[in-house]
């Protein structure tokens, strides 16, 4: 089978700490962000996107924000008050005879109707396409030679959400068979160690030394929550 650059990016991330696809999708919404501030700004199809999406989600507004590109941020987000502006002044919502029959809650919802998103964040909708495109590579080259399943078993695996996500995409009964058995084998190994975190907790334990489930509370959010993201 011919092997994409996603194979391999997931290949070099399962050797490293965390969940691969947590790791793959912060290095693409970095580029992604940085692609917009430095290359996009001017672009209409982007303009368009951000005017519709009323800007960008919490994460990947703030996300902008870091990298402190004022001048940029300013352009594409005066997009969105002119349009917002735009949908104020419409005579529906400027004059009382052009009023909802449903009085002033309806007409109330009439205005947020108007001012809310349009379609999601566009760096979202990037990133989920790149999750997809994540899942079916990891589907699709998990077994045969040089498949990715001997570097999963020894990975930290995948967290919850990213489990799912391939779940949600396999076709071959034996691979949903590898993954579930692989995962819950790194989640009885991660329970063991929780657990043995807890034991030496006890006053009649804690003398003994810590070994690798000192983090394992770390490695237990990061499943669950996905993985904590720097910067
Ligand atoms: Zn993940
Ligand atoms: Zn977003």
């Amino acid at each position: 089978m011919a092997r994409t650059k996603t194979f391999y990016d997931l290949r070099d991330a399962f050797a490293l700490p965390g969940c691969p696809i947590c790791r793959l999708k912060a290095e693409f919404t970095d580029r992604l962000l940085e692609g917009i501030i430095y290359e996009q700004v001017n672009d209409p199809g982007l303009r368009t996107k951000f005017r519709q999406a009323r800007g960008l989600c919490p994460e990947h507004a703030w996300g902008l924000a870091r990298r402190g590109a004022a001048l940029g941020i300013a352009i594409l987000t005066r997009d969105v008050f002119r349009e917002l502006e735009r949908e104020m002044s419409r005579p529906q919502i400027l004059f009382r005879s052009l009023w909802s029959r449903h009085g002033i809650s309806g007409r109330a919802r009439e205005v947020a109707a108007r001012l809310l998103p349009r379609r999601v964040c566009p760096v979202c909708e990037h990133v989920q396409e790149f999750e997809q495109a994540c899942y079916d590579s990891l589907g699709e080259n998990l077994l045969g030679e040089d498949g990715l399943l001997g570097l999963y078993r020894a990975s930290d695996g995948l967290c919850l959400q990213h489990f799912c996500g391939v779940l949600a995409r396999v076709h071959e009964g034996r691979v949903l068979e590898e993954l579930v058995a692989v995962q819950r084998e790194l989640w009885e190994k991660l329970e063991a160690e929780l657990s043995e975190l807890i034991r030496k907790n006890d006053y009649r334990f804690c003398g003994e030394p810590m070994g690798v489930e000192a983090v394992s509370w770390l490695r237990a959010l990061a499943v669950l929550a996905g993985e904590r993201r720097e910067g």
